[in-house]
């Protein structure tokens, strides 16, 4: 039910208990009693309501929201556009399955996506539900395209969490641990990650470039059916690609007849204030994933890319009993919506230009801030000690339970997990972007202050 109290939730900060209050920990309690304890929790906080850039709690708080739950809310947690779709659709039908009887709204998922994904050729999509089941299908139509298996990735990817795409993620704990074996012939090669670049950032491209070629001519080129790469690293640690590499990889794709699939499932939909990431560098992939904030919280993804390739799969090769619920397209279509004003993509470069100007200082007034970086709304703060760049996952871990404490919510990331990362909706009010930035520095000095002496190992 859309009601006035609802859209009228307060944009600003207010606590009203401890976090979590009292009634977050009793249905904490309660939940570890029937949920598995596989699930980890940034926050065992227990949220009503949530609309910009606030989340409600049950105690009443109202924390600020620098997730948008892993970079899916980026048009807020109840857009109006997609309330309003998705009631409508609620009111007519929940479900038939696309593989049984068609409904339009799937149709026009899919124009808006070859439509607005870059490259300036024919596109047919196909939609899934769940970020690794893009990937995994992605793989298929690459693999079916080229008569080819194996895949290449990089270091310190992140591509989900089902069996292939657990093996085509970097990080062991927690994704890997103990659920292996993985499936074989996924590849990795070296990702030009600038910071720790052995013999400096200014070389990475080159040197990242060679290392890459050395694993196709190693491993044969001519048996890699897909090379899959976020534009951005999410999971694994918000990392820019250094100038120059993606267009690098393209052209080695390119080469080697090789699928170059682009996982822009926590970078794309307007995150970076372009409303895909590769557009920054200008590189057009074969096949482009996306999900996350595809539908604004409903699960729905999509492989959207070349004709060819996506019509290579034999009919019925493709498919899934949700994919493309009904329900989940309307959500898009009203992020869709969102997205038409261009306020979107310009409240991502609003939070970039608000949070540079606050968190870079950081660099020089601490001495265990090695880096700020990321693009738009997709920013990271880097904690490791001076020199010799040692990581710091401490110092991320105090500063994220100094934030939780005062009512800001942020998420770590990185294969070291010392790095802090920010995701606000791209609709969060200046003011208070403004308070959660200020909430975010203080804790960063009193961290640096306190505990910033190199770890004693
Ligand atoms: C989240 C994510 C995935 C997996 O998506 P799920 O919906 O969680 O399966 C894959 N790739 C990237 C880059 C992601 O950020």
């Amino acid at each position: 039910m859309i009601t006035d109290d609802f859209s009228a939730l307060p944009q600003s900060r207010l606590l009203t208990t401890a976090i979590p209050g009292p009634r977050s920990q009793a249905l904490h309690t309660e939940r570890m009693q029937h949920v598995t304890s596989g699930f980890g929790t940034t926050l065992p906080v227990f949220i009503q309501r949530a609309e910009g850039g606030i989340l409600l709690d049950v105690d009443g708080n109202r924390i600020i929201d620098f997730a948008s739950g892993i970079a899916v809310t980026s048009v807020g947690a109840s857009n109006p556009h997609v309330r309003a779709r998705v009631a409508a659709q609620l009111e007519n039908f929940t479900h038939t399955c696309f593989m049984v009887t068609e409904y339009e709204s799937f149709t026009a998922v899919c124009k808006w996506l070859n439509e607005n994904t870059p490259g300036d050729f024919d596109k047919r999509t196909a939609l899934f539900s769940t970020g690794a089941e893009a990937v995994e299908n992605a793989i298929k139509v690459a693999r079916s395209a080229t008569g080819r298996s194996k895949i290449l990735v990089f270091d310190d990817a992140y591509h989900g969490r089902s069996l292939l795409t657990m093996a085509m993620t970097a990080k062991e704990n927690p994704y890997k641990l103990g659920f292996g074996p993985f499936p074989a012939e996924v590849v990795k090669a070296p990702m030009a990650a600038p910071l720790r670049w052995p013999s400096g950032a200014a070389n990475a491209t080159a040197e990242a470039l060679a290392g890459v070629e050395a694993v196709l001519a190693e491993h044969g080129a001519e048996t890699f059916a897909a090379m899959v790469i976020e534009p951005i690293q999410g999971e694994g640690g918000f990392v820019v690609p250094a100038a120059g590499f993606l267009s690098g990889l393209r052209a080695l794709a390119t080469k080697h007849g090789i699928v170059f699939v682009l996982d822009e499932i926590q970078a794309g939909m307007g995150r970076t204030g372009t409303l895909f990431a590769s557009e920054h560098e200008g590189v057009v992939g074969d096949l482009i994933i996306t999900a996350k904030a595809l539908a604004g919280g409903l699960p729905l993804s999509a492989v959207t890319g070349r004709t060819e390739l996506m019509n290579s799969v034999h009919a019925g090769g493709l498919g899934g009993t949700y994919a493309g619920n009904p329900l989940a397209c309307a959500a898009a279509l009203g992020v869709f919506e969102a997205f038409a004003d261009g306020s979107m993509l310009a409240g991502a470069r609003r939070i970039e230009a608000s949070a540079r100007e606050v968190l870079e200082p950081l660099l020089t007034e601490t001495s265990c801030v090695a880096e700020v970086r990321g693009r738009g709304a997709m920013l990271a703060i880097e904690f490791a000690d001076a020199g010799t760049l040692a990581p710091r996952a401490d110092l991320a871990k105090a500063v994220a339970v100094a934030c939780h404490a005062q009512g800001l919510l942020v998420l770590i990331c990185g294969t070291f997990s010392n790095v802090i990362r920010l995701l606000p909706p791209l609709v969060i009010t200046p003011e208070l972007l403004e308070d959660g930035l200020t909430v975010l520095k203080a804790a960063v000095l009193d961290v640096a202050a306190t505990l910033a002496a190199p770890a004693l190992v």
